[in-house]
């Protein structure tokens, strides 16, 4: 359950000038971002400033117009019409997401939604992939519900079955994309439990969140976004606390 180790002196991960546009929409503006080993970035900031976007593009589930993303331990990988399919593909194995609506397979039970990825697309043996999947779903108090099916599952229990499938891709980095706010307000605890255990553990992690009191508990830094710009980031306390910037105090006064 540990996270890979890479080297203690460069960031986990670093991003710098990436920008994306869909059609005339410019989304995101000239993105810096650091997060070092073991820490965790959260990601606030009003609907449509691009937070989404950001996870996405780390992913590989959208393609930068421009910038540079480097993981500690890999080559920085700049995005232009030339970026390879193999840098591309680089990135795409570094993080795993956990995404606001679960997104599990229907059709599939718990534990073939969870050794998907190891199995099909990192093609590990599938009995050292079973294994790890129940030991994760034991963790998270899910190994009875291993052969059920999502649609059996409350909204807490399906997302941290979307929590384990991503920490079975065995990533350096883990993104959480709103990871509690589809739930009912009765489930957010479970799931923020596990969240903030992992945290402790020393996972890395990249939260959106709106909440912003588990932001303050669990973040190192946070960054604040606007109109698809970062705003202003540093060390939690500060940003949440004594923002420097208007943009920021007036968005965490009403929030926190
Ligand atoms: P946030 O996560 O901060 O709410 P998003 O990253 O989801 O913001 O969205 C930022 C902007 O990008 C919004 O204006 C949104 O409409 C637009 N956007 C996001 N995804 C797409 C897409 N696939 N196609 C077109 N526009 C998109």
């Amino acid at each position: 359950m540990s996270p890979t180790e890479p080297s203690r002196t460069d960031p986990l991960l670093r991003v710098a000038g990436l920008n994306k546009s869909f059609g005339d929409n410019e989304v995101l503006r000239s993105i810096d971002l650091s997060v070092e080993t073991g820490k965790v970035l959260a990601l606030i900031g009003p609907s449509g400033s691009g937070k989404t976007t950001v996870l996405r593009c780390l992913n590989g589930l959208e393609q930068p117009d421009a910038g540079t993303v480097k993981f500690a331990g890999g080559p920085a990988v700049s995005f232009t019409e030339k970026t390879t399919r193999r840098e591309k593909e680089s990135l795409r194995t570094r993080s795993a997401m956990v995404f606001q609506g679960y997104n599990l397979f229907p059709h599939k039970t718990v534990l073939q939604n969870v050794t998907e990825g190891p199995i099909q697309v990192q093609k590990r043996p599938k009995a050292e992939a079973i294994a790890e999947a129940e030991r994760l779903l034991e963790r998270v108090g899910l190994a009875e519900k291993r052969d059920d099916y999502p649609h059996q599952l409350s909204g807490g229990q399906q997302q941290r079955v979307g929590i384990v499938r991503a920490l079975a891709q065995q990533p350096s980095l883990l993104l959480f994309d709103e990871p509690t706010s589809a739930l009912d307000p009765e489930l957010v605890g479970d799931v923020l439990t596990v969240i903030k255990e992992l945290a402790e553990e020393g996972w890395t992690m990249v939260l959106v969140t709106h909440e912003l009191a588990f932001a303050r508990e669990v973040a190192d830094t946070v960054a604040f976004m606007d109109g698809g710009v970062v705003v202003e980031q540093g060390p939690a306390q500060e940003v949440l606390r004594t923002p420097k910037q208007e943009r920021t105090r007036s968005f965490v006064h009403r929030l926190l």
